[in-house]
């Protein structure tokens, strides 16, 4: 029996790539696929937009040459850039676009020879202060990238949005009028718009935008859900009851005995746990779905197994499907309750648990 299983549903994330380029007809959707597609399978998630998406993005260069070895060869932007002389090297063979951030980087691309031209993008760093030049750094920058063999002209300017997700803050309008001021003289393409901006802001159109959670089908928007945004939820994370016990008023369950029933009731067992990647800090009352309701998760979470309670009239059984998130359970919802976004819980799922892929 399948116990442990994401389940992961490629038109959804049609969808959500179409519902997301209609927002911003202008601008060419750049798929954001680090940290294996959000876990959801970076080669997988390629393949399915294959037609769609004309360009992806990962945050490492390992991620990309994964992409390169299964025959993605669309181009992809490298968002953190090349970390030594031998990566630019071979970023430049693989034909990636890497993101410029640092005056190392700069130095390493001047060893690269003109066989291997390569799109760049010149990172401002606008007001998150983690990568990135400083607007007064960036013209010198230009023109010194610029005279490099390996540079396609003309260099492109991204820059990364720290509050986009906050809809009261008035930082992205900061950060949005310093990535035009610094780059309007200069020229080239721009890339500045993450999910948060994309569904909030229609006056962030550039060249380029760079959506990844809503791809997904989650909302980055505090206190919001996916099908808020009108997106589906791409990924159900689903297990089975491994057993159903009579449980009496006052009996503790689990490690730590950190739950004791109220009353009589039934417990199920269900086959998911920290060793999947659901937290051990997920608290009871956490809901979870099954046959149509949720029920609470109950005791604490050990690494292969969690406890609801199903209610003393329930009649479900061994073998019965339970949705830790989905389209019925919201993952943002689930996040919440241990104080996090839906983005860490989907990615911090573990090897154990089988994808599967539906509607190819
Ligand atoms: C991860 C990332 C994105 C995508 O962010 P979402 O909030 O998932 O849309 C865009 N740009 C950069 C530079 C990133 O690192």
């Amino acid at each position: 029996m399948i116990t442990a299983e994401a389940v992961i549903d490629l038109a959804a994330l049609r969808t959500n790539f179409d519902y997301l380029a209609g927002q911003q007809p202008l601008s060419q959707m750049v798929a954001v696929i680090k940290g294996n597609a959000y876990g959801h399978g970076s080669v997988a998630v390629a393949q399915a937009l294959k037609g769609k998406a004309t360009c992806f993005a990962v945050a490492r260069l390992e991620e990309a040459r994964v992409l390169r070895i299964n025959g993605i060869d669309a181009p992809i932007m490298l968002l953190e850039g090349c970390f030594s002389q031998e990566e630019t090297h071979e970023a430049a063979a693989m034909k990636l676009e890497p993101v410029v951030q640092n005056d190392q980087q700069i130095e390493w691309l001047s060893h690269v020879d003109a066989a291997t031209p390569m799109q760049l993008w010149l990172k401002i760093d606008t007001g998150m202060h983690r990568l990135g030049f400083a607007p007064e750094q960036i013209a010198s920058r230009h023109q010194l990238l610029s005279s490099f063999a390996c540079v396609v002209d003309p260099v492109g300017f991204v820059s990364h949005l720290s509050q986009a997700d906050e809809i009261d803050s008035n930082q992205t309008d900061y950060q949005l009028a310093i990535f035009k001021d610094t780059t309007e003289a200069l020229g080239g393409p721009r890339s500045l718009a993450n999910s948060a901006a994309l569904l909030t802001r229609p006056d962030i159109q550039f060249e380029r935008s760079r959506p990844g959670i809503a791809l997904y089908g989650s909302s980055p928007m505090a206190g919001r859900t996916g099908v808020d945004e009108g997106l589906i939820p791409v990924m159900t994370l689903r297990s089975k009851l491994i057993a159903v016990r009579e449980h009496q008023q006052g009996e503790p369950v689990g490690y730590g005995a950190i739950w004791h029933s109220k009353s009589d009731t039934k417990i199920g067992v269900v086959a998911m746990g920290y060793g999947d990647g659901y937290p051990r800090t997920m608290p009871s009352g956490t809901p979870i779905w099954i046959n149509g309701r949720t029920v609470p998760l109950v005791g604490r979470v050990s690494m292969d197994m969690l406890t609801v309670d199903l209610g003393a009239e329930s009649a479900d059984k061994v073998g019965d499907e339970v949705v830790l998130w989905g389209p019925q359970n919201p993952v943002e919802k689930i996040a919440a309750q241990v104080g996090t976004i839906g983005y860490e819980l989907l990615i911090q799922l573990t090897e154990r648990v089988k994808r599967t892929y539906i509607n190819y």
